[in-house]
C-alpha cells in the first residue's frame, strides 16, 4: 500500500465528489470499478465512501464487509431513514476507506421505496444530513437496472461514471441510459453530467475489443479514460478473497490499469474545481 513514490500525493477535490458507477447491463464491471477506484483514491490519501446500491452486495464483499441478519445497511437509510454515519464501516487493510453496505433487504426497496416520500430523492436526503467535509469522494455502486435505486443515486449524484465493457454489443441500451440522465437532469437534479467513461475487460488481441474501443472514444470524446482495463484473471479473483485488486495483485496488470484510471479521475478534479 505504501511505497508508490512521489505519486503519493494526489490533488484533493474542493468538495466531496459523488460519483454513480451506472450501467443498466449486467456484468460490464461496476462494481469491479467502483471497489478498485475507491481502493486506488484512498491508496493515494483520499478518503472515500463506497456506497453499495446493489440488492447482490458485491461491492460490500469484495471490501470484507462483515454482514449478518442485524447489519444496518444502505436499505434502513433508504427506507428508514438509518443515518449514514451509523451503517458506514471502514474497509479492513485499506485507511481511508469506507463502506456503506447492502444486504439482501435492498432487493425489496426497489418496490418499499414507490409509497415513500420523496422517493427519488432517498439517498439525497441521507447525503445531506451526512457530514461530508471529511470525504473526498462517494462512489455509488448502482444496480443493473435504471430503476428506482439508479435514479436515487444519480439524484444524489453530481457526476455518472459508465463504465462500458469491449464487448460485442458493448453499445446497445446505452442510449436508455443516457436519455435516462438527461431525465433526471431536467427534472430532478440539474448539476447531473456524465463525467467519466472508462472502457474495461480490454483484450488487445481482439480486433472486437479495439473497434468497441475505437467507436466508444469516437462517441463520447474526452469523457472516455485514456486507461483501459485489460481483461485480468487477478481483477476476477480478488473479491473471492473479500479484497479488491489493488490489495490483492498491486502488480498485476488489472490493478496498474485501475490505478492509471484513478489518477486520471483525481487530475480531472483540479480541472472540475477550477472551473
Ligand atoms: P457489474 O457490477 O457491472 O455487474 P462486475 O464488476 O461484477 O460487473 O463484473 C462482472 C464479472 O466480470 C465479475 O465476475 C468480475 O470479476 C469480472 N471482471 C470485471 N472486470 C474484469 C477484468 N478487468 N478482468 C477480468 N474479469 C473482470
Ligand atoms: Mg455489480
Amino acid at each position: 500500500m505504501a511505497g508508490q513514490g512521489h505519486e503519493d500525493a494526489w490533488p484533493r477535490p474542493k468538495t466531496c465528489r459523488i460519483i454513480s458507477v451506472a450501467n443498466q447491463k449486467g456484468g460490464v464491471g461496476k462494481t469491479t470499478t467502483t471497489v478498485n477506484i475507491a481502493a486506488a483514491l484512498a491508496m493515494h490519501g483520499q478518503r472515500v465512501l463506497v456506497v453499495d446500491l446493489d440488492p447482490q452486495g458485491n461491492a460490500s464483499t469484495a471490501l470484507g464487509m462483515e454482514r449478518d441478519a442485524q447489519t444496518r445497511s444502505i436499505y434502513h437509510c433508504l427506507v428508514e431513514d438509518e443515518e449514514i454515519r451509523n451503517l458506514a464501516q471502514p474497509v479492513p487493510d485499506i485507511p481511508n476507506l469506507w463502506c456503506a453496505p447492502a444486504t439482501i433487504d435492498l432487493a425489496g426497496a426497489e418496490i418499499e421505496l414507490v409509497s415513500l416520500v420523496a422517493r427519488e430523492a432517498r439517498l439525497k436526503r441521507a447525503f445531506a444530513a451526512y457530514d461530508t467535509t471529511d470525504l473526498d469522494y462517494i462512489l455509488i455502486d448502482c444496480p443493473p437496472s435504471l430503476g428506482l435505486l439508479t435514479v436515487n443515486a444519480m439524484v444524489a449524484c453530481d457526476e455518472v461514471m459508465i463504465p462500458i465493457q469491449c464487448e460485442y454489443y458493448a453499445l446497445e441500451g446505452l442510449g436508455q441510459l443516457l436519455r435516462n440522465v438527461e431525465l433526471v437532469k431536467s427534472h430532478l437534479n440539474t448539476g447531473l453530467s456524465i463525467s467519466t467513461i472508462l472502457l474495461t475487460m480490454y483484450d488487445g488481441r481482439t480486433r472486437l475489443s479495439q473497434q468497441v474501443a475505437e467507436e466508444v472514444r469516437s462517441h463520447f470524446g474526452d469523457l472516455v479514460l485514456n486507461t483501459l482495463v485489460p481483461r485480468s484473471v487477478r481483477v476476477s479473483e480478488a473479491p473471492s478473497y473479500a479484497q479488491s485488486v489493488m490489495t490483492y495483485d498491486p502488480t498485476s496488470t488489472g490493478a496498474v490499469a485501475y490505478l492509471g484510471a484513478a489518477r486520471e479521475i483525481a487530475h480531472r478534479a483540479e480541472g472540475l474545481s477550477a472551473g
